[in-house]
């Protein structure tokens, strides 16, 4: 060595890794290369990597990769390289230290003295890049450990977020769930206050209605020959007005307790119920010359009793509402929906003006003067009642001068 101060000058440059870079090309070229690249093994990566501080050697990373490899497998490798800049290839010595450690001389040939006394000082280099390594991995491990934190952290945030949204989710069905329980327990008060009402209805008025009719019976009976043409005439209008009186009472109490009493809900063959209401209304359909025609028609779960006043009331307007001149046809025909029976009933009447559509189902809602088209408008609000209590629903679809279709929609399997 010829001039040992130096040498160690360098080596200690190398060491302290503060201009690093330029200690290493003074380096190289005192030995006879013009720069020096040094690789350890990183035991964690389990690859050859640059050593800190070092200039950059890889413009084909594949190329130095495979350079490096060969000289850690043979000891000593030369051959060209790209450096620094792609395109621009140089001349470069590999020199294997030990096992896990290379030295690259790029650009000249390294004097043989030179290099003998860098492998020598080579192991303590490697130890201390080594050191450097662990150091930088461990930041760099922790560095990974924090922003894995940080995330967790944001997504425990995210979670408590999503867990309070459900927790007011559920407050806010409890409160619905309430609110139905309410007003379920109020729609049955109401209920039962009806059920009071009508029978205040049947008994109290009734039977005073009955008194003066009867009364009224009694004198036009007894007094006829004293009273004169106009007293007879107001006579009749009494009577026919208690009469009516007495019809809407009795419709009003039929619509009350569609929604009185626990009713046990069976399987009812609509075809029963159809005829027992044909039955009903035989006088009605002899005298207007009414058919009806039915097709096959399945059982529904209901109560007998209203699936015949429901289909009665409709089969009493299709042929009350029919046309001048125009005898009454009723089809009434089933579909099977998958999970409703949808049953219609359709007239070939007068028909009803879509906005009147909804209107019709209200209680007293009536399209025409009694003397054009006599009732009470309580008949369809009392179908649609009986429709609720079957956990269904009724529609209507009708074109003015052609006929409607009321349609009633039964679910095949619900909790009413
Ligand atoms: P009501 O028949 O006693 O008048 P409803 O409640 O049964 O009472 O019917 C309400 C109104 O709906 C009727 O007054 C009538 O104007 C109309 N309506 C009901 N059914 C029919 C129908 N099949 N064709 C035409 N209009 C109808």
């Amino acid at each position: 060595m010829d001039h040992p101060d130096t040498f160690h000058h360098l080596i200690y440059e190398l060491i302290t890794a503060e201009h690093r870079s330029d200690a290493a090309r003074e380096f190289a070229h005192y030995g006879g290369a013009s720069d020096l690249v040094f690789f350890v093994l990183d035991r964690e990566v389990g690859a050859l990597i640059t050593a800190l501080g070092f200039p950059p050697t890889m413009p084909d990373a594949s190329g130095w990769a495979k350079f490096v490899e060969d000289t850690a497998k043979s000891g000593s490798e030369a051959g060209a390289l790209t450096y620094p800049l792609p395109g621009q290839t140089i001349h470069c010595l590999g020199r294997s230290t030990t096992r896990d450690a290379v030295v690259v001389f790029i650009g000249g040939e390294p004097r043989v003295d030179f290099i003998a006394q860098v492998i020598d000082v080579m192991p303590i280099l490697r130890v201390l890049f080594q050191a450097e390594q662990a150091v930088l991995n461990a930041n760099a491990t922790t560095a990974l450990a924090r922003n894995a934190t940080r995330q967790l952290r944001s997504q425990a945030a995210s979670l408590e977020q999503a867990r309070r949204m459900a927790n007011s989710e559920l407050i806010e069905r409890h409160k619905a769930e309430e609110a139905l329980r309410v007003n379920a327990a109020e729609l049955e008060r109401s209920n039962r206050d009806l059920q009071q009402f009508a029978g205040i209805v049947s008994h109290d008025l009734q039977e005073p209605l009955r008194m003066v009719s009867s009364y009224l019976g009694l004198i036009e009976m007894r007094y006829a020959p004293l009273l004169d043409d106009k007293a007879q005439e107001y006579i009749g209008l009494a009577i026919s007005g208690s009469q009516r009186m007495s019809q809407l009472i009795k419709a009003l109490l039929g619509y009350a307790q569609v929604g009185a009493d626990e009713r046990t809900m069976v399987p009812v063959p609509l075809e029963a119920v159809l005829i027992e209401a044909q039955g009903n209304l035989e006088a009605r359909i002899v005298d207007t010359n009414a058919s009806i025609q039915c097709t096959d028609l399945p059982s529904v779960k209901g109560d007998h009793v209203l699936l015949v006043q429901l289909f009665q009331n409709l089969l009493v307007n299709a042929i009350k509402f029919s046309r001048k001149g125009t005898a009454p046809v009723i089809r009434v025909t089933a579909v099977d929906q998958g999970s409703t029976w949808l049953i219609s009933v359709a007239d070939n009447g007068i028909g009803i003006l879509p906005s009147d559509h909804s209107r019709i189902f209200g209680v007293f809602q009536r399209l025409h003067s009694r003397d054009a088209y006599e009732g009470c408008g309580i008949g369809l609000a009392t179908c649609k009642r009986i429709m609720g209590r079957h956990g269904g629903h009724i529609a209507v679809a009708s074109e003015v001068g052609v006929g409607s279709t009321f349609t009633l929609s039964f679910p095949k399997s619900g909790s009413w």
